[in-house]
């Protein structure tokens, strides 16, 4: 390439790239010739290195898995790692799910291989994004889930479905592995999924499919119990559930989480019990059998309907699947009176999901809509 032929391009940078194209063919006198054999290679050369430019022009460029990534969080976090981690997070993610070889984990791996090739609205990563309360969120990252999901990270980005937006004072460059794995967390809710509402596949893909995160394989190995857990989660990431309220689905809930040492996470297992109806006997008798070891005071409080204790009802509340009813009701538990210790971590953990779900679960912005839930609740 001539560097005439280089500058007319770079002068050229504002249009569109077809109209690049086309003017870099008349000024070599071959306009059909062209689009033919190497001097066709060429061009598209030249087309995806003018694209790149005006992308970058646009603060903005492509990863070698095609992710429009924002500027920012290569310089912030050092170009080549962060880069090279999202690129493997995806492609990792890809083949894992290809894989596990169900209908609904290909047709999943076969969407996010699709966000490959749209070039017009690839998927996108922002670290610009300050129009977001991240500590009212109390998550370090989200993505959009649907069409029409828009973002106005910053004032000269407006981001469409899909996008994924990372905590930009958070430094991701610290904990790669981490970042592998929220990213691809974050892939899952863009085809769709969103916590509380449906099957977690967030969750389990990730813990199936990316390497654990540091702290998590140490943890892990120690006990012998990572794998064990990897297995269960990929159960859920590869399963074909009728929704939220399958018992089966439910079953492999509590299976992946009370199973872990961390009775934190144990505990999150209770909110997939509580999507069913309190008039739904199977699973109203599977979280007394589930709570009898762990919190015996609790269980027998909730064998009882008409119970004086908040926190069944606030249980109670949330089996009608009466968000506000249930924030309500758990603010009037009051902390000192709970003794035993899994049912106090447990409050603690319910006003924290409770919270993220109120967040999670209408359109955003709803925390704004719901001030007084938050504040009942503790911002
Ligand atoms: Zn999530």
């Amino acid at each position: 390439m001539t560097r005439v032929r280089f500058l007319i391009l770079l002068g050229m940078l504002k249009y569109k790239t077809k109209l690049i194209l086309l003017l870099f063919s008349l000024s070599t006198n071959c306009f059909s010739a062209c689009l033919e054999g190497e001097r066709a290679n060429d061009i598209d050369k030249l087309s995806e290195l003018a694209q790149s430019l005006s992308d970058n022009v646009n603060g903005q460029f492509f990863s070698k898995s095609k992710i429009l990534v924002d500027i920012k969080c290569a310089g912030k976090y050092g170009e080549k790692d962060f880069v090279k981690t999202i690129d493997n997070s995806i492609e990792q993610g890809i083949r894992c799910l290809n894989k596990l070889g169900t209908s609904r984990s290909r047709d999943h791996g076969a969407k996010i291989r699709k966000y490959k090739t749209r070039r017009n609205n690839p998927l996108k990563i922002t670290c610009s994004d300050e129009s977001t309360n991240w500590s009212t969120l109390q998550a370090n990252a989200f993505a959009s889930v649907a069409e029409g999901d828009t973002l106005k990270a910053s004032k000269n980005q407006i981001l469409k479905h899909p996008y994924i937006s990372l905590d930009p004072t958070q430094n991701w460059s610290l904990d790669l592995q981490k970042l592998k794995k929220t990213f691809f967390h974050e892939i899952m809710h863009t085809l769709g999924y969103k916590h509380g509402r449906d099957v977690e596949y967030s969750f389990a893909c990730a813990d199936c499919c990316i390497s654990p995160e540091k702290g998590e394989a140490v943890y892990y190995s120690a006990s012998k119990s990572y794998e064990d857990r990897r297995v269960k989660a990929c159960k859920i990431c590869k399963g074909d559930y009728s929704g939220i309220s399958d018992r089966q689905y439910i079953e492999d809930m509590i299976d992946w989480k009370s199973g872990q040492i961390d009775e934190k996470n144990g505990r999150r297992t209770l909110l997939e019990l509580f999507r069913l109806s309190p008039n739904d006997k199977w699973g109203k008798t599977r979280l007394i059998t589930f709570l009898k070891s762990r919190a015996p005071k609790l269980a027998e409080e909730l064998s009882n309907s008409k119970t004086e204790s908040k926190l069944a009802q606030t249980i109670f509340a949330l089996m009608e699947n009466d968000r506000t009813k249930a924030a309500k009701r758990l603010a009037e538990v009051i902390e000192d009176d709970i003794t035993d210790p899994y049912s106090k971590g447990f409050v603690k953990d319910l006003k924290k999901e409770l919270r993220v779900e109120l967040i999670f679960s209408s359109p955003a912005p709803t925390y704004q809509d719901q001030p007084s839930i938050m504040d009942m609740l503790g911002r």
